[in-house]
């Protein structure tokens, strides 16, 4: 099965903005797909769709088979978010917001323990664990949210815009570290507006404009026809 089906995607706002117009897409189980598009395309819409913040107004959307309407709890465990603001607690350590975190999902503290070590290690931030985090560096926030997100071991790792508005150091560090968990063997979705990004992380993409997707496949056929 897919790490993501959706089909016929639909979603109005307030009766009158479609921002998205029947989005069909699959994402296979260990891939790097990217979502491209211009500022209000529907890249928020749909990961906000898929991630259950935001309700659908047709169509029908699947993580790993699940039906998100239908067992919302059970397909929401298999993903992790990574939100775009920065939203931990600036006076708490990394290694305390990553126990925390997995505490609040049900995970042993010894199981987190553990967890929180691989996680930091892989984003380059063990060295800091101990640190109150308003001391991190902006590169270093942003990938101590992506450890955060890979403590409950999500299969499916979803990240809407990660990179936007931070500069290009920052953004290779994030890009090391997505790379890291992809290649672990986790599914992971990036929209972005950056056709670099896309074409520096992703295997596939689909790009979406005015809700509706033009273009779809691996990232190599779709540049070659851009
Ligand atoms: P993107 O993430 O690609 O910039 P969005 O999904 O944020 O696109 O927006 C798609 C369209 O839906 C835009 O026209 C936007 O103005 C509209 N939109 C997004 N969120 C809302 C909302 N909460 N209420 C009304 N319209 C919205
Ligand atoms: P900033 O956020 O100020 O750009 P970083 O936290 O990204 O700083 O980088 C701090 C140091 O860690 C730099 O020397 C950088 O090269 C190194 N670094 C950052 N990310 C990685 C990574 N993914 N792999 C290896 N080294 C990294």
């Amino acid at each position: 099965v897919p790490a993501l089906r959706i089909q016929q995607l639909r979603k109005t706002y307030g009766n009158q903005v479609e921002a998205l117009k029947g989005v069909s897409l699959d994402v296979a189980e260990g891939d790097f797909f990217a979502l491209l598009g211009p500022n209000g395309a529907g890249k928020s819409t749909l990961i906000g769709i898929v991630s259950s913040l935001v309700n659908l107004s047709a169509g029908s959307v699947e993580i790993f088979g699940t039906d998100l309407r239908q067992q919302r709890d059970a397909a929401m465990r298999m993903i992790g978010l990574v939100p775009q603001e920065i939203n931990f607690n600036l006076f708490e350590k990394p290694l305390d917001i990553l126990v925390n975190y997995a505490g609040f999902y049900g995970v042993p503290r010894k199981v987190a323990l553990e967890r929180a070590e691989v996680e930091l290690r892989r984003a380059h931030l063990w060295g800091k664990a101990q640190m109150t985090s308003r001391t991190l560096s902006g590169g270093m926030k942003r990938r101590l949210m992506i450890a955060r997100a890979m403590m409950t071991r999500p299969r499916l790792l979803i990240l809407d815009e990660p990179t936007a508005g931070v500069d290009i150091e920052i953004r290779r560090g994030m890009w090391d570290t997505l790379r890291e968990i992809n290649d672990a063997g986790t599914t992971i979705i990036l929209t972005t507006h950056y056709l670099e990004e896309a074409e520096h992380l992703c295997r596939n993409l689909a790009i979406i404009d005015h809700g509706s997707i033009i273009a779809q496949g691996p990232m190599r056929t779709l540049l070659s026809r851009l």
